[in-house]
C-alpha cells in the first residue's frame, strides 16, 4: 500500500504551485500540470511551463544582419506607453468635438512624402484592398504580367485584388509590357466579352525579385497619361528616395528603390506602402496620394474594418515627427543601416577581446522582402560550429546567421545597448580553441 502511494502523481494544484517560479499566473501553471500528468510524466511539468513562457512575446537581440527580419517583427520600434494614459484618439481638442483618428498621422506622413493627403490602415495588404475595393470594384484593374508577384506570407497580386471585389486585366507579357499594351486595355480590346471596363491602372514594386535580361516596363509617367488613375503599390515604403533625413545623402545600397514622393511626383494618383518596411515604422499600411481618392477610401465601409489601433497610430506619429525633423537617429532601422563598419568593428573588437569569437567582415541585409540581392557592408563576429540553440536560449534570446560552418553574430543590427548582454552570451558558448 505505501509503495502504491508513494507513486501516485501529485494533485494538480501541488505540481502547478510548485512551478509558480516560472512567473506565469496560476491558470497557465494548472494547464503545464494537467498535461503533464495527462501524459504520465509528471517531470516534464517545469519544461512544458518554460516552454509557455518562452512563447510570450519578449524583447530579442537581433544578430542575424536582417534589419527588417520577418521573424522578429519586421522593423524595430519603440512601443511604450506612457503610464495607463487616454488620448485624444477620437477628440478635437480646440472644438471638444469627436474627431477623426486619421487626423494626426495622415497629414505627418502625407507632408513627408509630398501628398495632398494620407490615411493609415493594418498592413499595404489591407491599403491595397481598401485602394481597389474603392476605385474599381465589380470594374477592372489592368496590371502588368510581369507584377503579378507574391510577397510573401501569402500575399498574391492576383487573389487580393480578387478579394476587393476588381476585376484583374492582365496586360502585357511577363518580361515585357508597352504603354500600347495598356492602352488597348483601358479601351477594352481584348479584355474578353464578359469583361468590365478598367477603371485603374495598378503598377506593384517587384520588391523581392528582379527580372533581367530582355525586358522592358512602362513608368508612372507614361501611365499617367493614360488617363486612368494610377495606384503604385509601392510595399517597401521608402517616403522619399533623395532621404533628406541623412546627412549624407541616399546610401549606395538604395540605388533604383522608388520613393513614394517621386512616384507621387511622376504623376501616381495613389501610393501604398507599408510601415514597418523601410518606413522603419510599427506594422501598418499607408495609402497616400490625392485628397478626393483618399477622401474616398476613408468613406469605404471597408476602411472601418481595416483601421489601426492607437497604441501603432502613436508609434506611426513618433516615425512620421522623426522624418519630419530630419531625425534618422530616432528611426532605429535608420540608425543601424547607416552605422560606419568602422564603428561595428570596434565593437565587434571589444567583443573578440574577451570572448573565443573572432572579428569577420560580414554583410547585412535589408530583409522583410526589401531590395532583394542588395547587401550593407557589414562588421560582427564568428565562430566555428553552429551555435545557435545556446544563444537563443539566452535571456533575452540572440539570434545569430550560420554561413559555411560558422555561426556569425552580424552587429549591424544589435543595440550597442546590447553588447554587454551579446558578450556574455557569446563568453558561455561551448566554442572550442584552434
Ligand atoms: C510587402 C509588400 C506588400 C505587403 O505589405 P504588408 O504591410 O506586409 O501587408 C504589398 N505590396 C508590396 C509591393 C510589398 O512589397
Amino acid at each position: 500500500v505505501t509503495s502504491r502511494r508513494s507513486v501516485r502523481p501529485p494533485s494538480v494544484d501541488s505540481l502547478a504551485r510548485s512551478l509558480a517560479g516560472t512567473g506565469l499566473p496560476h491558470p497557465l501553471l494548472v494547464r503545464a500540470a494537467r498535461q503533464a500528468i495527462a501524459a504520465d510524466d509528471v517531470e516534464s511539468a517545469p519544461a512544458i511551463a518554460e516552454a509557455t513562457r518562452r512563447s510570450l512575446l519578449q524583447p530579442v537581440v537581433n544578430a542575424t544582419g536582417v534589419l527588417l527580419h520577418t521573424n522578429l517583427g519586421r522593423s524595430p520600434v519603440n512601443a511604450s506607453v506612457e503610464g495607463s494614459a487616454y488620448s485624444n484618439l477620437e477628440l478635437d481638442l480646440g472644438t471638444g468635438a469627436r474627431g477623426s483618428r486619421q487626423n494626426a498621422v495622415g497629414p505627418l506622413l502625407a507632408e513627408a512624402c509630398g501628398a495632398d493627403a494620407a490615411l493609415v490602415v493594418n498592413n499595404c495588404a489591407a491599403a491595397v484592398v481598401l485602394v481597389l475595393a474603392t476605385l474599381a470594384a465589380g470594374r477592372g484593374v489592368a496590371v502588368s504580367r510581369g507584377e503579378l508577384v507574391e510577397i510573401g506570407g501569402g500575399f498574391r497580386i492576383p487573389e487580393v485584388l480578387a478579394s476587393s471585389g476588381a476585376r484583374l486585366v492582365e496586360v502585357g507579357t511577363t518580361n515585357r509590357t508597352r504603354l500600347s499594351d495598356y492602352r488597348r486595355a483601358a479601351d477594352g480590346d481584348g479584355n474578353g466579352v464578359d469583361a468590365p471596363p478598367v477603371a485603374a491602372v495598378m503598377k506593384v514594386h517587384t520588391s523581392n525579385y528582379r527580372i533581367t535580361g530582355f525586358t522592358e516596363e512602362v513608368g508612372i509617367r507614361a501611365l499617367a497619361t493614360l488617363g486612368l488613375p494610377v495606384v503604385a503599390d509601392l510595399g517597401s515604403g521608402l517616403l522619399d528616395a533623395a532621404t533628406p533625413w541623412l546627412p549624407g545623402g541616399p546610401p549606395a545600397w538604395l540605388d533604383g528603390e522608388p520613393g513614394a514622393r517621386q512616384v507621387l511626383a511622376d504623376g501616381a494618383d495613389l501610393v501604398t506602402f507599408s510601415g514597418d518596411k523601410l518606413l522603419g515604422g510599427p506594422q501598418a499600411g499607408i495609402i497616400a496620394g490625392r485628397a478626393d481618392l483618399v477622401r474616398a477610401c476613408a468613406r469605404h465601409p471597408l476602411a472601418r474594418a481595416l483601421r489601426p489601433g492607437g497604441l501603432v497610430l502613436a508609434a506611426l506619429q513618433s516615425t512620421a515627427l522623426a522624418y519630419l525633423r530630419r531625425d534618422a537617429a530616432a528611426i532605429p532601422f535608420w540608425r543601424m543601416a547607416t552605422i560606419p563598419p568602422a564603428e561595428l568593428r570596434r565593437r565587434a573588437q571589444i567583443l573578440s577581446g574577451t570572448t573565443r569569437w573572432s572579428v569577420v567582415d560580414c554583410g547585412a541585409v535589408t530583409g522583410g522582402g526589401t531590395l532583394p540581392g542588395v547587401e550593407i557592408p557589414s562588421v560582427g563576429v564568428a565562430a566555428a560550429g553552429d551555435h545557435r540553440s545556446h544563444l537563443r536560449a539566452a535571456e533575452p534570446p540572440v539570434m545569430a546567421r550560420v554561413y559555411e560552418g560558422d555561426t556569425i553574430c552580424d552587429l549591424r543590427t544589435v543595440d550597442p545597448g546590447h553588447d554587454d548582454h551579446l558578450r556574455a552570451v557569446l563568453a558561455s558558448a561551448p566554442v572550442g580553441g584552434s
